[in-house]
């Protein structure tokens, strides 16, 4: 019987048995890390530095995510609001050597933690201040996205990781409890990569999704950030009037986050792709609804002009696993042993999580670790891990744990977490938890 004559009747129940086939194997690395955004460039690039043969693929035809072509330029934040670095190592690199070639922005370090109501206002008009009274400067960075791939591009090739760009994960099988081969698709057709470790960076947990591991999935307001050229009269202090605006590292050019709830029509299923498609039609009316009232109505944007739109809709929040250890409200200010990472909290002060190596991984798959905006936290949490510096930092533990497990047979819930966490901080990362146990 073949698959066509085994489809069912009618309507969206109606199934068709796709036939049996061979694939092809095109790899068998030590360590697959699946999508190319904060976390995942951090991943592959920790995994790749301690040795192992590392991939990287990702379904689009560039690398960032959300950080590059969704135009969320701004690194919120690598501090506690009170002075204090809570993340470093790989995403300290990034800042250090986008800064070098003028495509980044921050307040130095003098700055950080200071209350000074004029820092904080210029500040404010890069983006990098939020939330409420009392403000401090924060540790936070305006960056220049397509600077921020060449660097990308750069690292992965110095490193050594093989790449694999316009190639999605579609599939993963599972035997005994660990995946044991990932069926991905690209204009090749399906193919199979078979790795020893796998890291989930897709943002909406696609590869823990397949794999079978619980997760927490509610409706949200699509965002859809974009950029206009040939401002005028913008100086670093200036107030932004008639709309919400951010400075941006080249003359001339804003960023504005548009999006949200109160502005975009309705919350969707960020998974599913009818909504998806929905809201890029609902969302492009309304920015370029944006675009001419700007221009009608704000200073400096009459003779101003539609950069670029975000490529990559606003997904503020996805699949978020259900993982061994789930980080809650209460938890921050809470030491953990086995913690591997830290994050501030980019609209409140003084609020810093510990993120333990257990809101990493899933007691459903034993090869496999998430970072980035899709590990197991409740919503609240989520609001300060999402976030691009908190990503990269779960990135790197992830790749440096994705190999630490090559020893233990892949067996990622078997590594000694101590001794990651030596790991990780002798490579510059701050993991919290007090320090490591030998220092
Ligand atoms: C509107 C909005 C405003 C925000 N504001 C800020 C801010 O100001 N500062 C800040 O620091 N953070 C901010 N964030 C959060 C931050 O941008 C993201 O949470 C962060 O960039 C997530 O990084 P990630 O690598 O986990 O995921 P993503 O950036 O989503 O990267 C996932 C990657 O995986 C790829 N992928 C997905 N599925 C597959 C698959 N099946 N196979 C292969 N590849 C796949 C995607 O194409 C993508 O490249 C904001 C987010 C939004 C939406």
């Amino acid at each position: 019987m073949t698959g066509e004559d085994m489809s069912s009747a009618q309507g969206a129940s109606a199934t068709w048995r796709e036939p049996a086939r061979e694939l092809p194997v095109i790899g068998r690395p030590d360590v697959l890390v699946v999508g190319a955004g904060a976390a995942g460039i951090a991943a592959a690039l920790a995994s790749a530095r301690r040795g192992a043969e590392t991939w990287l693929v990702e379904r689009l035809g560039y690398v960032g995510g959300l950080a590059s072509f969704g135009l969320i330029n701004l690194l919120l934040t690598l501090d506690d609001g009170e002075g204090n670095q809570v993340v470093a190592g790989i995403c300290q690199e990034f800042v250090d050597t986008l800064g070098s070639l003028g495509a980044a922005r921050r307040p130095d370090r003098s700055e950080w933690g200071s209350e000074d109501p004029e820092a904080v206002e210029r500040w404010r008009n890069w983006g990098l201040i939020w939330g409420a009274p009392p403000e401090s400067v924060r540790y936070s960075v305006a960056f220049e996205p397509e600077s921020f791939v060449n660097v990308t591009y750069d690292l992965l090739e110095a490193e050594g990781v093989t790449l694999r760009l316009h190639t999605g994960c579609a599939a993963t099988h599972t035997a005994a409890g660990s995946i044991e081969a990932v069926v991905v698709e690209s204009k090749a057709g399906r193919e199979v990569i078979i790795p020893t470790v796998i890291v989930d960076t897709t943002g909406d947990g696609d590869v823990f999704t397949y794999a079978g591991a619980d997760a927490e999935l509610v409706p949200i307001y699509p965002h859809q950030w974009f950029r206009m050229g040939g401002v005028t009269g913008l100086g670093d202090d200036s107030p932004m009037e008639g709309g919400i605006y951010f400075r941006t590292t080249d003359p001339g050019r804003v960023l504005v986050p548009w999006g949200g709830p109160g502005f975009a029509e309705a919350r969707i299923n960020p998974v599913d792709p009818v909504d998806l498609t929905n809201a890029e039609l609902t969302c492009r009316r309304a920015v370029m609804a944006e675009v001419a009232r700007l221009r009608e109505e704000a200073p400096g944007f009459g003779e101003a002009w539609l950069d670029d739109i975000a490529k990559h809709l606003g997904i503020t929040e996805s699949r978020r696993l259900v993982g061994d250890y789930m980080l809650q409200k209460e938890d921050g200010g809470r030491p953990f042993t086995d913690s591997v990472a830290q994050t501030g909290h980019w609209t409140k002060r003084g609020v810093v999580y510990d993120i333990p190596y257990r809101c990493l991984t899933t007691p459903a798959v034993e090869n496999l670790i998430t970072a980035g905006r899709c590990i197991s936290t409740t919503r609240y949490v989520h609001q300060a891990t999402k976030e691009i510096p908190a990503a990269m930092a779960t990135g790197e533990a992830a790749g440096a744990a994705a190999v630490a497990a090559l020893n233990t047979g892949g067996r990622v819930h078997a590594i000694d977490v101590e001794t990651l966490r030596l790991d990780l901080a002798a490579g510059g990362a701050l993991v919290g938890g007090g320090p490591p146990a030998d220092t």
